[in-house]
Parts: C-alpha cells; sequence; structure tokens
C-alpha cells in the first residue's frame, strides 16, 4: 500500500507540511446527532482519522448540535460507539452548543463593526429580496439601521421578547453579489425550543454557515473537509474568518458517498425507522454502522471498503458488490468453519454399527494456525435436502441413487436405497459408509468429486437463520419517482425457523465469525435467548448478484 498514489486531500496536506504552512495537522468529524451513522459517514470517519493517523495531529469529534428541535442524547451515545468500532480514536469530544457564548460574542463583533444587522422581514419577504443567480437580489428596509439600535434588538431576540420567525440577524454583505449564499445570509434564527444540552438557556440559534466555520476556527481546524455541496458556502465560511480575524481554517471539499440499493440519508433512515419497514436503526438490512455491526460485518472490512472507494471529487454510485467482496474477503480469513444443515434430508448408515464417534474438523483452513474442533458422527445423519437427485444429470456429483460423496471431514459414503412415503416424497435414504475412507486416514483409493456438509441428527442442536437481501428493489431508490419508500424489496428477509447445526454453535460468541460451509458467512444475533439461537447471514460465499 505504500505505492499507492495519494488522493487530492492527501496531496494539498502533504504540500502544505512541506511548505511548513503547518507542522501538525487538526481534522475533525461534525456529525448531526439526529439519527445513527450510515456508510457515507463511514467514509468520511475514515477519511477524517485516516489522516490524522497517517500525517502528524489529531481529530476531533465535534457535534454539530445548533438544531435544537432534531437532536437527541441517544444518537450522542450511538455515534460515539460506532467510531470506536469502527477503530478510531478522537482527541477531543466537543459540542457545537458548548461555542453558543463565543457565537453571540461573534454576532456582536460583526454588528460594532456595521457587518450585522436585525431584519424584521418575513422568511418569505427575505426569500423574495434574494434575487436569482441571474439578477441581483434587493436591500432589506432595515439593512442600514444605527449599530446601538442591531445591538438592542440582537439583545432583544437573545432574551426572548419576540416570537419564531419575526426577526433574523443577518450579514450585511452584497445584495447583488454572484453567489447568492453571499447575499446577506442570515446569521441567527429565534427558536423557542429546548436543546438537549443546553436546555432552555437559548432561543436564538446560529445558522450552520456561522456555527461550522467559526467552530472549526476555534479548535484550530486546520483541514476542515466537508461534502461537496458546501461548495458555494466556502466563500462565507472564509469571509467570516477574515472579517472576524479569528484562526484561519480552510475548507475542502469531496464528493459524498452513495451506495446502491440503499439510502444513505438519515432522514430517509428514520423514516424507515419510525414507519417500522425495519426493525430498528441496527436492523441487519440498514446501511447504518449499527446496522453492518449487527449483520456480521467487521471493521475491518468496511474501512477497506472506504479505502478502495477512497476520496472523489465527482459524486457517483458505489457498488454494494464491493462492500461484500470486502466483507467476503476478509472473512474468508477469520471465519470458523461451521457445518448446518438447513433443509434436512435423512441419511441412515445402516453399516455404521460403532454407535457414534467423535471426528476432527479443521476451524479455518485459511488460517495457518488454525486449531481443530471435534464433529460428532453417527449412523443417522441429516444433509441437505438439495443435495440428493433421484434422477440426476451426467456430472451430478451430489448425492444420488448408487453415487458416491463424501461427507466433510468424515467418510465416503454411497446411496443404496432411496425410501418415500405414500405421496412419492423422499423421506429417508439409506447408505453405506466406506470405513477405510475416513478423511485423513483415506486407503480406499476411491476418489469422489463431491463433498457433503452434513450433522448428526442425535446431536444437532435447532437454531434459526435469518438471511438477508437488498432493502430496496431498484439501484437509486431516492431518484426515483414517488415515495422511495414504494420501492422496498418485500423479500428482504427470509427466516429459517430451524436449521441443524454441530454442536459446536451451542458455544457461538457474539465476537466470533462462522462460514457455514457451503452456505456463507453468520454471526450470532442479539435477539439469541436460552430458549433460541440465532444467525445472522452476513453475506453468500459467492456473489449471487454477479452477471
Ligand atoms: P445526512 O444527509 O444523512 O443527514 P449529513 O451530511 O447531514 O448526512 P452530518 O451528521 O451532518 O450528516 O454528517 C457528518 C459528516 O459526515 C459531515 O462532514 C458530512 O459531510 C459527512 N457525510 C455525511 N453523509 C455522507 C456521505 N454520504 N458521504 C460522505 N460523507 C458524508
Ligand atoms: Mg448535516
Ligand atoms: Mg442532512
Amino acid at each position: 500500500s505504500e505505492e499507492k498514489s495519494l488522493n487530492f486531500i492527501e496531496e494539498i496536506i502533504e504540500a502544505d507540511l512541506k511548505a511548513g504552512k503547518y507542522t501538525s495537522i487538526v481534522t475533525r468529524f461534525p456529525p448531526e446527532p439526529n439519527g445513527y451513522l450510515h456508510l457515507g459517514h463511514a467514509s468520511s470517519i475514515c477519511l477524517n482519522f485516516g489522516l490524522t493517523k497517517k500525517y502528524p495531529g489529531y481529530t476531533n469529534l465535534r457535534f454539530d448540535d445548533t438544531n435544537p428541535v432534531t437532536e437527541d442524547t441517544e444518537y450522542v451515545e450511538s455515534i460515539k460507539n460506532d467510531i470506536r468500532w469502527m477503530g478510531f480514536e478522537w482527541k477531543h469530544e466537543l459540542y457545537a452548543s458548548d461555542y453558543f457564548d463565543t457565537l453571540y460574542g461573534y454576532a456582536i463583533q460583526l454588528i460594532n463593526k456595521g457587518l450585522a444587522y436585525v431584519d424584521e422581514s418575513t422568511s418569505e419577504e427575505i426569500a423574495a429580496m434574494k434575487g436569482t443567480p441571474t439578477e441581483p437580489g434587493t436591500d432589506s428596509p432595515y439593512r442600514n439601521r444605527p449599530v446601538q439600535e442591531n445591538l438592542d434588538l440582537f439583545e432583544k431576540m437573545k432574551s426572548g421578547a419576540f416570537p419564531d420567525g419575526s426577526h433574523t440577524l443577518r450579514a450585511k454583505i452584497d445584495m447583488a453579489h454572484m453567489n447568492m449564499l453571499m447575499r446577506d445570509p442570515i446569521l441567527y434564527r429565534i427558536k423557542h425550543a429546548h436543546h438537549h444540552r443546553t436546555g432552555d438557556k437559548w432561543c436564538i440559534y446560529p445558522m450552520y454557515d456561522f456555527a461550522h466555520g467559526q467552530s472549526d476556527s476555534i479548535e484550530n481546524i486546520t483541514h476542515s473537509i466537508c461534502t461537496l455541496e458546501f461548495i458555494p458556502h466556502r466563500e462565507l465560511y472564509d469571509w467570516l474568518i477574515a472579517q472576524l480575524g479569528i484562526y484561519p481554517s480552510h475548507q475542502y471539499e469531496f464528493a459524498r458517498r452513495n451506495i446502491n440499493y440503499t439510502v444513505t440519508s438519515k432522514r430517509k433512515l428514520l423514516q424507515l425507522v419510525n414507519e417500522k419497514h425495519v426493525s430498528g436503526w441496527d436492523d441487519p438490512r440498514m446501511p447504518t454502522i449499527s446496522g453492518l455491526r449487527r449483520r456480521g460485518y467487521t471493521p475491518e472490512s468496511i474501512r477497506e471498503f472506504c479505502e478502495r472507494i477512497g476520496v472523489a471529487k465527482r459524486e457517483n454510485m458505489v457498488d454494494v458488490g464491493l462492500l461484500e467482496f470486502c466483507v467476503r474477503e476478509h472473512l474468508n480469513k477469520i471465519a470458523l468453519r461451521r457445518m448446518v444443515v438447513f433443509d434436512p434430508l435423512k441419511v441412515v448408515i445402516t453399516n455404521y454399527t460403532n454407535g457414534e464417534e467423535l471426528l476432527q474438523s479443521e476451524d479455518n483452513p485459511e488460517d495457518p494456525a488454525a486449531t481443530h474442533r471435534e464433529v460428532p458422527f453417527s449412523s443417522e445423519l441429516y444433509i441437505e435436502r438439495e443435495d440428493f437427485m433421484e434422477n440426476p444429470p451426467k456430472k451430478y456429483f451430489r448425492l444420488a441413487p448408487g453415487q458416491m460423496v463424501r461427507l466433510k471431514s468424515a467418510y465416503i459414503i454411497k446411496c443404496d436405497e432411496v425410501i418415500k412415503d405414500a405421496e412419492g416424497n423422499v423421506t429417508e435414504l439409506r447408505c453405506s459408509y466406506i470405513p477405510e475412507s475416513k478423511s485423513g486416514a483415506d486407503t480406499s483409493g476411491i476418489h469422489v468429486k463431491g463433498t457433503l456438509h452434513w450433522v448428526s441428527v442425535k446431536h444437532a442442536v435447532t437454531v434459526e437463520v435469518r438471511e438477508y437481501d437488498r432493502l430496496f428493489q431498484v439501484e437509486d431508490p431516492a431518484s426515483e419517482e414517488g415515495d422511495f419508500k414504494s420501492y422496498i424489496n418485500p423479500n428482504s428477509l427470509h427466516v429459517i425457523q430451524s436449521a441443524y447445526a454441530e454442536p459446536a454453535l451451542r458455544n457461538a460468541t457474539f465476537n466470533d465469525r462462522y462460514q457455514f460451509i457451503r452456505k456463507g458467512y453468520f454471526c450470532l444475533d442479539k435477539d439469541t435467548s436460552e430458549e433460541k439461537v440465532i444467525f445472522n447471514r452476513t453475506v453468500t460465499l459467492k456473489d449471487a448478484w454477479a452477471k
């Protein structure tokens, strides 16, 4: 990976360090605590924290909590938990709301410099005065108030003398500016609302543009990285810092990451939760970090995904197949191999008279240090119903009348007789085993092409298996006509109530990952109880969607 070329932000930072502009850098990850983090946030986390792992410096976690209405401490806790799980640690835990006093002071400074005024226009009037991209706006009738009048009115706004929406504080820049955002932008609005941290202390709240850049500056952020839609905001960001004469943070923009067959917008994800299309923010089908964690994704696989999609300057849709590829690669290295039969067909080994024995099976053939486990074998086994065919085509290497297969880590067996019920359904297979064909000590000289997974009937543990598919039927539900929720895949969850697992899975842990041989990668679900062991399918063994 040393050979990898730098992304454009790394190029900027290396140039800055080389030029001596900085000796170390400071970045921040600034979530608004109004929802759980999703894959888009993961890419921003990997970028911001990744830069200060690579270069001297540190990253702050700053909660961008300037909107009292939608924010909640439940979200604050989940965000911290998710970042740590991703493998990153912040230097300082900060809240934009802690800067409310400082920001208020900055507003007073601007008023004193004749660069801000209190406007009594309604939001409709302000919008009408904005002009258009091709026509200049018009000055507000309140634009030229004397400084003292602005100071008095702003103080009254703060002390609660006015109702919501009646007054705003606006920067006095230029109503004919080419950049619409520079046409006297609103800095403060009145909102009589309880804030999750400042309580009822404030009834005026700073707008994003007034809070974000100033917070960056207060924290001496060197490189403030945000998504492309903030490009037009950069001019205002720089203007405010220059007028206030505070630490010059710089804003850089990269492309928002969108993943196909899902939505990455907290607002939309919240709708899925509230309207019960999913079981919660951590439903294993959700593109949230908590959903992916519950689904069995590893932090390594998500970091690898973010690394591979890299940092772009143009928006594009990322294929969820790449995420699945990354988790498959990692799970193949770490997952413990286990045998689970989903749809059982009974096999009776008629010549097996030893009662039972314990066979050795490797936990992971990909891991040179791998251990072995014991798997009980007996004369009554389950195999997968789909691994038997009464009238097989040529080159069918699974079980069929008169045909042989190997049972994984056990023996070669031959199907001698097919037992059926009155309706003609196959209910049982009578087989014989080759005693000299034991795995690891095979002297039989028989070569078979098929190897099947199996479990011993009397040792089997009944488990529930939850298989997941894409949450949406279309690539980009947010851009389709109508409600994005009408594109939800009705078959995104498939539950197998009773699957039969080898006994080692009775002791499955939340830390371990499992490969159910020939089935896919699985992890224990948090709904597991004394009564019921439940597994989630993280991902199939191969890409079923590949063309
Ligand atoms: P949402 O639209 O889901 O609410 P947001 O951008 O409003 O997302 P914030 O909590 O403000 O969410 O985001 C915190 C940080 O994560 C910001 O710096 C933002 O740029 C970044 N971020 C959010 N979504 C994405 C995305 N899809 N791709 C890349 N970065 C993102
Ligand atoms: Mg936001
Ligand atoms: Mg948003």
